[in-house]
């Protein structure tokens, strides 16, 4: 018997402390291929896990509502520093609870109810509070909606422009949740410069390339990048919202008082981590070697014949349209998950399927990049999801616990950061 990881919470809730465990362990055996998830260091879940979630702390470093913030306002003047020292932009704000109330602050700022805001419709490749019509930004706001072109799986900016010009939106977001190409700041900025509009990139899921060197900076050709902390950025489950000094004020108070309440100090401390662990010579190594091996596996899924959404990928993502291989998105997502292999169901632009049950399966590098595997282990990835999609359409389940099997011992050469070993 080893000593239990968590002995405070083994002593008080035994119940709660096995389920941990059990997540622990499903961790640490799995491929987790899921691109918006990742494994943050142990130094960010210490952070993360300290008594400075006791304190409140409303309002701004030296603008506060409550006294004894000696410490907390060093903690977060430190937090927004490096956050603005990593992205090269005048002003940062680290309060937002999670990306999607960071944009809502970001309209808060900007837009008024009913005002026209323009995004990347969900089912191609955007975020649902990009203006999407079952979130709160398409209800009290109208969206307008670009896309990907059909035949190149990639955004049209003629079309984007064009739409601009005749919808005149107030806020433009570039950036999405499912999008496995370049996003082109600067075309983006031009569009919103003539057509008036405030441009958000929303670099929730590339924050890490960018921070990295591995993506292009949105910085200097947007007025505000609204990104969360915790996808390639491998810090805790938080936000930022950053922008030149000119949108400082209105940024900061559509965040607070305008939305939320108090800071999650103990998330602040643990951003502030995470950012001085971006900003070193070992993270640009990484953010290059996610994108390497995103690209090796594109490579390796192409040679067994899957069909990519825009035929590869330049990040951390790729979207495999399953539509030629016959098997539905969730049915393959399933298999693969009782293979050991942890992916999510996504629609593919111009899904002929429903979606909830879309086509296609959403795949991502990042997290297994964290626990040092490289191109050399692409081929494997690319075979088990091969042999697990075929056997998903066979119900042939001999074989999923075979790639279990082997990729649970591929996981346990390579520990990953942040779980018991
Ligand atoms: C993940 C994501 C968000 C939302 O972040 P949450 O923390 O899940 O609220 C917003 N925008 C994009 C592009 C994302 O990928």
């Amino acid at each position: 018997m080893t000593a239990p990881q968590h002995p405070a919470l083994t002593l008080a809730d035994p119940e709660l402390a096995a389920l941990v465990g059990a997540e622990e362990r499903l961790q640490a055996e799995t491929l987790r291929l899921i691109p918006s998830e990742n494994y943050a260091s142990a130094a960010v879940l210490e952070a993360s896990g300290t008594v400075l979630q006791n304190k409140y702390s409303e309002g701004y470093p030296g603008r506060r509502y409550y006294e004894g913030q000696q410490n907390i306002d060093l903690i977060e003047t430190l937090a927004v520093e490096r956050a603005k020292a990593l992205f090269g932009v005048g002003h940062a704000n680290v309060q937002p609870y999670s990306g999607s109330p960071a944009n809502l602050a970001v309209y808060l700022a900007f837009a008024e109810p009913g005002d026209t805001v323009m995004g990347m419709a969900l089912p191609m490749g955007g975020h649902l509070t990009h203006g999407w019509g079952v979130s709160a930004t398409g209800r009290w706001f109208r969206g307008v909606q670009y896309g990907v072109r059909r035949d190149t799986g990639r955004v049209d900016l003629d079309e984007v422009r064009d739409l601009a010009l005749r919808e005149r939106p107030k806020v433009i977001f570039c950036g999405g949740t499912a999008l496995p190409r370049t996003v082109d700041f600067a075309a983006f900025g031009e569009i919103a410069r003539e057509t008036g509009a405030v441009l958000v990139a929303d670099i929730a899921h590339i924050a890490g390339l960018v921070a990295g060197g591995a993506h292009p900076s949105p910085a200097g050709h947007v007025d505000v990048i609204s990104t969360t902390t915790h996808k390639t950025l491998r810090g805790p489950r938080g936000a930022l919202l950053m922008s030149g000094e000119e949108h400082a004020r209105a940024l900061d108070k559509a965040v607070f008082p305008g939305l939320q309440g108090g800071p999650h100090n103990q998330t602040t401390a643990a951003i502030a981590v995470a950012l001085r662990e971006a900003s070193g010579p070992a993270f640009r190594d990484y953010a290059h070697a996610v994108v390497a091996n995103a690209r090796a596996l594109a490579e390796a899924l192409l040679a067994r014949g899957f069909d990519l959404v825009s035929g590869g990928t330049d990040n951390h993502l790729i979207l495999i349209d399953l539509t030629g291989r016959d098997v539905p998105g969730k049915t393959a997502a399933k298999a693969l998950d009782r293979a050991g292999i942890v992916v999510n169901h996504n629609t593919v632009p111009y899904d002929s399927r429903k979606p909830f049950d879309p086509s296609g399966i959403r795949i991502g590098t990042p997290a297994l990049t964290s626990r040092g595997l490289g191109t050399e282990h692409m081929a494997a990835v690319a075979d088990w999801i091969d042999r697990a999609v075929e056997a998903a359409g066979t119900g042939d389940e001999k074989t999923l616990a075979a790639v279990r099997a082997e990729v649970a011992d591929l996981m346990s050469l390579h520990p990953a950061p942040g779980l018991p070993v």
